[in-house]
């Protein structure tokens, strides 16, 4: 089974103009044409697959402020707001709560790194508490066990992967805008130096704006526009679980495991940062940025196989804008699952949860997991193209901030106070140093 997610209907008529063109309809791209749209743009999204079938339906759902590198956490704690005003503004429902994050720990090296965030937090006015080793215990009480300490993050929260962008894609319908799936860009077109149109499949568009929200697919798009953009893809594989009686916690993280209740009681279980390394000519081409990074993340990486170039969402090769491009070939990015990682992640959860013992499971999956360098996102627009704006390189937290990066992107494009700073996310850094600071968390 693949990972869960709600179909929208969505238009079939190709506007031929537009104020700002989406490309992609993940949470980012979603989230982006939703604040254009409310206010009074006429927004377009062209969607070469379905509305959040990638990295955005195969994530846990955590939408967390906690250990958030210092670059990040103003958006995340902007987006917790947000996700509960989209929620009274649009009347869909993303099943976002605010059920708080919890977790436990028996290294003192996990914890001592834990209370460093919780003293930075405290300076930017973030609540987290950390948990001595008897309230650890109480909090982590499923697990039958005793723990050395951890951490309870009482503002943040999950939304609900398979419904969130189907939710805003709804929202954005509502508000007049168009969402067009099975509809890939191929390119732009360009006057005076500046962007003139978004060509896809199905004809031009032509507008003054565009926004590449195109998740894993964003660097190998740059490049047939010139625009040098560092990107690479982990394979992460998961699974759900069907819902039982037990009460377990609602979002749950030890080193080993880490588990989060689904909308329908069912659990997502995952091994965090664990994920297969697929070699493909671009992570060859953009080895030498992603070297800090490697090191630091090395251990819990794999190699992988040859599912990177079978996607085709890393390929080198150059496209033609009147031929079908890669994006088409692959609808919808679903690479194979590690099965090995899918036993694993069970049999760690059930020892951890013995509730979780003999659960069916519901679906297993894997997701490419889009990063940059230095695993922050890459928001802003390409001084090579005058109205074209980067959107991508999530870096593994971007479900959670996809409001607050929608909000931002939409400041850009209007000229109006950003809701964040957006200078720790401008692309520009690529290319002023070949190493930027990896995130500290
Ligand atoms: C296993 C896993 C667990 C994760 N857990 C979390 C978590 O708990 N919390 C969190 O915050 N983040 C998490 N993430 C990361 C998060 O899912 C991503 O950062 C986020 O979803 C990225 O959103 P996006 O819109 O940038 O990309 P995507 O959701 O990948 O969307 C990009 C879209 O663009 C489309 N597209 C690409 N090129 C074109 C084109 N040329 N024309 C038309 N369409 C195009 C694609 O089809 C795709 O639908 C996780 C990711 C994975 C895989």
């Amino acid at each position: 089974m693949p990972a869960p997610l709600t179909l929208v209907e969505s238009s079939d008529e190709l506007p031929r103009s537009a104020d700002a063109v989406i490309i992609g309809a993940g949470i980012v791209g979603v989230f982006t044409a939703y604040y254009l749209a409310r206010r009074g743009l006429k927004v377009v999204v062209v969607e070469k697959g379905r509305v959040g079938a990638e990295q955005s339906s195969r994530n846990w759902g955590w939408c967390r402020q906690q250990n958030r590198d210092a670059r990040e956490l103003p958006m995340a704690t902007k987006s917790l707001d947000l996700w509960e005003q989209f929620a009274e503004e649009s009347g869909e429902d993303t099943d976002f709560r605010r059920c708080g994050l919890l977790y436990l720990s028996n290294s003192e090296e996990e914890l001592a790194g834990w209370a460093r965030w919780r003293d930075f937090a405290r300076t930017v006015g973030v609540t987290t508490h950390m948990l001595d080793s008897a309230a650890a215990s109480e909090r982590g009480a499923a697990t039958g066990r005793a723990w050395k300490g951890g951490v309870f993050s009482p503002s943040d929260g999950t939304a609900d992967p398979s419904r969130a962008a189907p939710a805003v894609a709804r929202a954005i319908l509502k508000l007049g805008g168009t969402v067009l799936q099975n509809c890939a860009a191929r390119g732009i077109e360009t006057e005076g130096g500046r962007l003139s149109a978004v060509v896809t499949e199905h004809g031009a568009i032509r507008t003054g704006t565009a926004i590449l929200s195109g998740g894993a697919w964003a660097s190998s798009f740059c490049r047939q526009l010139g625009i040098r953009f560092p990107q690479a893809s982990i394979r992460s594989s998961i699974l759900s679980v069907a819902p039982g009686e037990a009460v377990l916690p609602d979002a749950l993280h030890t080193a080993r495991v880490s588990v989060t209740r689904r909308s329908d009681g069912g659990y997502t279980l995952a091994i965090s940062g664990r994920g297969r390394v697929d070699p493909t000519l671009q992570k060859i081409r953009f080895a030498p940025q992603f070297l800090p990074m490697f090191l630091r993340r090395w251990r819990s990486l794999s190699p992988g196989g040859l599912e990177g170039i079978r996607s085709g969402h890393e390929s080198l090769t150059r496209w033609q804008i009147d031929r079908p491009t890669p994006m088409e070939h692959m609808r919808i990015l679903d690479p194979a699952v590690d099965r090995g990682t899918i036993r694993r992640t069970f049999d760690r959860a059930a020892e951890l949860l013995p509730a979780l013992k003999g659960r069916r499971v519901t679906a297993s999956w894997a997701g490419y997991i889009d990063s940059t360098p230095d695993g922050v996102p890459a928001i802003g627009e390409t001084p090579a193209v005058p109205g074209f704006i980067l959107a991508a390189g999530f870096s593994g937290h971007g479900f959670g901030i996809g409001p607050g990066a929608g909000h931002l992107i939409a400041d850009i494009v209007m000229g109006s106070d950003p809701l964040v700073d957006p200078r720790p996310y401008h692309p520009d850094r690529f290319s002023q140093s070949a190493w930027g600071k990896v995130t500290d968390f």
